[in-house]
């Protein structure tokens, strides 16, 4: 036997990974079946290349629990190390491997670190008083039995071991000992291992046997290996191998009991870095809770994390799947990742994927990519408000619905629209509504202008309209209420007032003085006969402002205390205004007036709209 000193240096090694990486403690696990992988996709390589005499066997990985030594095993039936390769592997390698990682982890921020590779083999002891290893190499008839307390002293002797490959055997520690729970390690299994590409078993399950039926003529019931992972995901095969059926079930396999997705993306990149994975849209319902079901990220099958915010922008994050790159730099803090060239071309690789499966389904089919809009409407807008690149992709098959459910693209709606629509500065105005029903008097004075109103009712919307506007100089956007219909847009001719400035000025003063708000003004407009004799319009500009402190910009937030401001747009060229000079019940023709503009806006409330409503049948009475 052999006894020796790992390395002076190192006296600290233990209690730092013991204590330290604490909060990460869970990842003993996956480093430890990652390195049985590795061993054994070693082993088929090594076969292969006519390198391994004999039978390889099958090559599975087997975890199990026993409660009476206390002890974690993990098992494989890889290339296996001989008494010197521990020697050199454990002893030197592995051991460096660790310290240079702890190095890295003393510098960085402990919770923003992402992914935790490199700290192999000795991250055991954040679990483990003891470890053993029993190993039996491809090329060697004696195995070897390598144990180590977690001081800096290890023995190391021959032993013997019927199988190839390695037992990595751990002592789990009282502090540790949910580790010597079958759920436990089951749920770890499931989250870091399930698309390992060699088969990992832990425990059994029980199986109907068809074939064979006991005494009541049921099936029987055997026991076999419960093997944990799946080891060809649909994401490592190629795209020509898959069925749609079998994308809804890889999705099906990510998030159980979740709504089918829309579509998906496929991505099998090789050069020039690697990357694979398959990304769902899932249907979005418009100011709903987005985002329950994550992206996650792997390297080489393994499960890295769901949290891949820095690695691809904000707006795919919407997105559900898996992508898996061996070419993300995973033992680093994450501000270092935003940085990293890599990264950075991975996730715009990842942007032209998205944009060009949009707009290749928008060419294919654009009558189901139309019926999809309100789901992926939300997604594009996000993605075009958030990057550039995607922006001008998404040019081309951003869709504008108006109030008719009929979509435009914003050059078919340019075009439609700059005739009728444009401005006497040049400017064409994009009407919108947030609210059809309750904007529903302004939105028919639009159309009987043959102008388009587009809907605008999402959340995203507001700041939206306001990105295309900085984008796009010859377009503006207003709400259909923010003003009347001919001063929405505005043209060269406008109309002549039938009223003196002084019948004018009299109607204005009966209004503001019946009305009696200060958060009213009142205006008189030469408007169209056919235009509703009152309305109540709110400016764009303050209405934006308002909406915006509500969605929390802070430099508006002013904005939250005042009170709403209104305008009351009387017509001047409606014949029930220039009645109103004419009789003796003035105040009462205007309350009613104005209480029509209010219950076309939907602001006749309460007992207001019982008086108005006891007035109307009043009237109605006696005049039978
Ligand atoms: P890394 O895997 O990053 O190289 P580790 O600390 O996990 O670092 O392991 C160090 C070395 O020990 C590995 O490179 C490998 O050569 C050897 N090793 C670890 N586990 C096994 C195993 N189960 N079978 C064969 N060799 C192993």
């Amino acid at each position: 036997m052999e006894k020796g000193n790992i390395s002076v240096s190192t006296e600290n090694i233990f209690p730092i990974i013991k204590k330290f990486l604490y909060s990460e403690q869970e990842i003993f696990l996956r480093e430890l079946v990652s390195n049985a992988v590795d061993a054994t996709t070693k082993l088929k390589r090594l076969a292969a290349m006519g390198e391994v005499k004999g039978e390889l066997g099958d090559l599975f990985i087997e975890i199990s629990i026993n409660k009476e030594t206390k002890t974690l095993t993990i098992s494989d039936r890889g290339i296996g190390m001989t008494t010197d390769e521990v020697k050199r592997y454990i002893n030197t390698i592995a051991l460096s491997s660790a310290e240079e990682f702890i190095k890295k982890f003393e510098g960085t921020d402990k919770a923003n670190i992402i992914g935790h590779f490199g700290l192999g083999f000795y991250s055991a002891f954040m679990v483990a008083d003891k470890v053993e290893i029993f190993s039996k190499s491809y090329k060697d008839e004696a195995a070897a039995h390598w144990a180590c307390t977690g001081s800096t002293e290890f023995e190391l002797q021959a032993t013997e071991k019927e199988i190839r490959g390695t037992d990595i055997v751990l002592h789990i520690s009282e502090e540790a000992k949910e580790y010597l729970e079958e759920q436990k390690i089951h749920s770890m299994l499931e989250k870091y291992c399930r698309f390992l590409p060699v088969e990992i078993r832990f425990g059994t399950k029980e199986v109907e046997n068809e074939e064979v039926k006991d005494a009541e003529g049921k099936p029987t019931k055997t026991a076999v290996p419960d093997v944990i992972n799946n080891t060809t995901p649909a994401y490592v095969k190629s795209p020509s191998e898959l069925k749609d059926e079998n994308y809804t079930q890889f999705y099906n396999e990510l998030y159980p009991f979740s709504e089918p997705p829309l579509f998906w993306i496929h991505i099998n990149t090789d050069f020039p870095f690697n990357l694979k994975g398959i990304l769902y849209f899932p249907k979005f319902k418009p100011n709903v809770e987005l985002n329950r079901n994550k992206i996650h990220l792997y390297c080489n099958q393994v499960f890295v994390t769901d949290s891949v915010e820095q690695i691809v922008p904000e707006f795919l994050t919407l997105l559900q799947g898996v992508i898996d790159s061996p070419d993300i730099p995973l033992n680093v803090s994450r501000s270092y990742l935003q940085g990293d060239p890599n990264v950075k071309k991975i996730s715009q690789h990842i942007v032209k994927k998205v944009a060009d499966k949009l707009y290749e389904i928008f060419k294919q089919d654009r009558a189901a990519f139309q019926a999809k809009w309100e789901s992926l409407g939300v997604f594009a807008k996000y993605g075009m408000l958030s990057d550039e690149k995607f922006y001008e992709a998404a040019q081309k098959f951003c869709l504008y619905q108006n109030t008719e459910g009929e979509f435009f693209t914003f050059d078919e709606l340019k075009e439609k629209t700059s005739a009728t629509q444009k401005d006497k500065n040049g400017k064409i105005v994009w009407l919108y509504t947030t609210d059809r029903d309750g904007q529903d008097s302004y939105i028919q004075s639009a159309k009987n202008h043959n102008y388009q109103v587009l809907q605008f009712d999402t959340l995203i919307d507001q700041h939206f309209i306001q990105h295309l506007e900085y984008k796009q100089s010859d377009v503006v956007f207003k709400r259909v209420d923010a003003d009347t219909v001919d001063k929405l847009i505005e043209k060269e001719n406008e109309l002549q007032s039938v009223l003196s400035k002084e019948e004018e000025e009299k109607v204005k003063s009966i209004f503001t003085e019946t009305i009696n708000d200060k958060k009213v003004t009142v205006e008189v407009k030469a408007l169209s006969p056919d235009e509703l004799p009152v309305q109540i319009t709110r400016s764009e500009f303050m209405r934006r402002m308002a909406d915006m402190s509500k969605l929390g910009g802070n430099q508006f937030a002013f904005m939250g205390e005042m009170p709403e401001q209104l305008n009351v747009i009387v017509n001047a060229n409606h014949n029930s205004v220039s009645g109103i000079l004419k009789t003796e019940n003035a105040t009462e023709k205007v309350k009613r007036l104005y209480d029509l503009a209010l219950l076309a806006q939907g602001m006749l409330k309460g007992k207001a709209l019982t008086d108005f409503i006891q007035r109307s049948v009043k009237e109605l009475s006696v005049a039978e």
